[in-house]
């Protein structure tokens, strides 16, 4: 049999080059043909923003079984260009507007990179104390940034962060940690137990409670309560504890609680000092779920959006959606570490050594649901020294900037109205009207533009507005002329929209 032909070191440096060139031209080609403003000399894009093969179209361009023998590296890339780009999404276009960005940027492909070459598995301190150690000095510098307080760090007796892979595991997780607290109560205390959430919350607070036991599916309004909003769509708090108050006279278990700070349909900030006072009224965990508003409170100015969170027992956000670190890495901090360590560790025979044991260090698999785990803090480093603080602002503030910019722009047209108070980098928006008619329109309008493929944009149905469309700005090459190009192909698809309905 002849010997697994590994890649030489050289070849290795040879195609590592090729493919780092490949990804700078790749980034170049996406800011030079996805200007969308029509006015542009440059031609129309050569692909879409958003990939418009067909399903099944890739899965059957790929061969039915794997190569036999070994394929040559030409070959390879060869057929990643012809079979695989086109069914690619182009989600660091800088007209990418849809869900919430998952922005890339140079140092943090690079950290990925270099993690990836070390390829080390930080389960356990001992297995790379680098891992753990650049980790929670990464949490704790996160969290001065975004003014979490003092709890919250890892020089506090029961706090201190830990990277995760995304928000849904942190919402999971911290309710794995309440309901280990609440069953650490202990006693004769029996009945169902409740999470809370508003009726704008994620859907992971659901999936969570359906993975966690807690309702018998995504139906189920038991288990999980979703608590009605106000006109600013935040949680209406008198709501959640008439919730909390009718729940205990049913002789259930309220036990969680999780506030968004920043929804994902609108931005919206629930109230975390009112719903602060009620979790600590009722002896409940507070989870605070600011996957996409957290990176605004690097700036001073936006920290108001996290006032209160000193009431709570975990918060997260993602890097990951637009602080320039590229997918996955969700911080995740809690003031009650305890809880969440019991509720998670397991220490098989072959885990077990001295570091672990002489209890001066963390293993951060007790602190997450898988046990292996990839050198991610690296990446978040590497992004931090590289644009520093200040440097980190000034990206948050350009997107606040155009968003407020592309809503002035909607203000100056009667045909849109704005659908959500704005308060972040997202702008909720459709053509005026109420109704199933109004909602085709806008589903229509929606359709015809990301088919058209200039810029992408995405939709969802808010109480009271029914379907609107989104505008989330957040990429990390988003400059103002996209926003302005953005504009200008919404309006001349709302003019050929009305066109077609006379
Ligand atoms: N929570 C909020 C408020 C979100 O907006 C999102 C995604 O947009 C999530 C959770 C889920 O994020 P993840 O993909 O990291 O699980």
């Amino acid at each position: 049999m002849p010997p697994p032909p590994h890649m030489s070191p050289a070849e290795f440096r040879q195609r590592g080059h090729e493919l780092i060139d490949w990804i700078a031209s790749y980034w170049d080609q996406l800011r030079a043909t996805h200007p969308p403003h029509p006015t542009s000399d440059i031609p129309h894009p050569p692909s879409p923003v958003l990939s418009q093969v067909k399903p099944g179209e890739i899965f059957n361009s790929l061969p039915a079984h794997a190569p036999e023998h070994a394929e040559g590296w030409d070959q390879i890339l060869a057929d990643f260009q012809r079979l695989v780009m086109p069914g690619i999404t182009h989600w660091q276009s800088p007209a990418f507007f849809g869900y919430f960005s998952a922005n890339a940027s140079g140092p943090a492909v690079l950290g990925e990179l270099l993690s990836a070459g070390l390829g080390v598995q930080g389960m356990l301190w001992t297995t790379s104390p680098a891992a753990t150690e650049v980790e929670t000095r990464m949490l704790d510098w996160m969290a001065q940034l975004i003014g979490l307080p003092a709890q919250f760090l890892s020089a506090s007796p029961n706090g201190g962060g830990v990277i995760q892979g995304t928000a849904s595991e942190s919402t999971l997780i911290a309710m794995l940690a309440a309901r280990r607290r609440e069953q650490a109560k202990g006693g004769t205390r029996e009945g169902r137990l409740v999470a809370y959430a508003s009726t704008q919350a994620h859907s992971s607070v659901i999936k969570g409670a359906m993975i966690a036991g807690i309702t018998d599916g995504p139906e189920d309004r038991v288990g999980v309560r979703l608590i009605e909003t106000g006109d600013s769509l935040a949680m209406d708090p008198a709501a959640l504890e008439r919730a909390i108050r009718e729940d205990l006279a049913a002789g259930r278990r309220p036990f969680y609680i999780c506030a968004t700070v920043g929804t994902t349909s609108s931005t919206a900030i629930d109230p975390l000092p009112a719903i602060g006072r009620i979790a600590r009224d009722h002896a409940l965990w507070l989870h605070v779920d600011a996957a996409m508003a957290g990176a605004a409170c690097i700036c001073p100015e936006y920290r108001h959006f996290l006032a209160g969170v000193e009431l709570a027992d975990s918060v997260c956000f993602n890097p990951h959606k637009s602080l320039l670190t590229n997918f996955d890495c969700d911080l995740m901090w809690t003031s009650d570490r305890a809880s969440l360590i019991r509720a998670l560790s397991v220490t098989p025979e072959y885990l077990r050594n001295k570091a672990s044991e002489g209890g001066g260090v963390i293993d951060y698999r007790d602190w997450q649901i898988p046990l292996g785990r990839r050198f991610r803090a690296l990446k978040l480093w590497f992004v931090v020294r590289h644009y520093g603080a200040e440097g980190l602002r000034a990206h948050i503030r350009e997107h606040m900037r155009l968003a407020e910019l592309f809503e002035g722009l909607l203000r100056t047209d009667d045909r849109f109205e704005l659908a959500a108070p704005r308060t972040m980098s997202l702008v909720c928006f459709k053509l005026r009207g109420q109704g199933k008619q109004t909602d085709d329109r806008n589903r229509r309008l929606l359709e015809s533009v990301n088919a058209a493929g200039r810029i992408f944009i995405t939709h969802t149905v808010l109480p009271r507005k029914g379907y609107v469309l989104r505008l989330a700005i957040g990429g990390t090459f988003t400059q103002e002329q996209h926003v302005r190009g953005a504009w200008e192909v919404l309006r001349e698809a709302a003019e050929a929209e009305v066109k077609s309905e006379k």
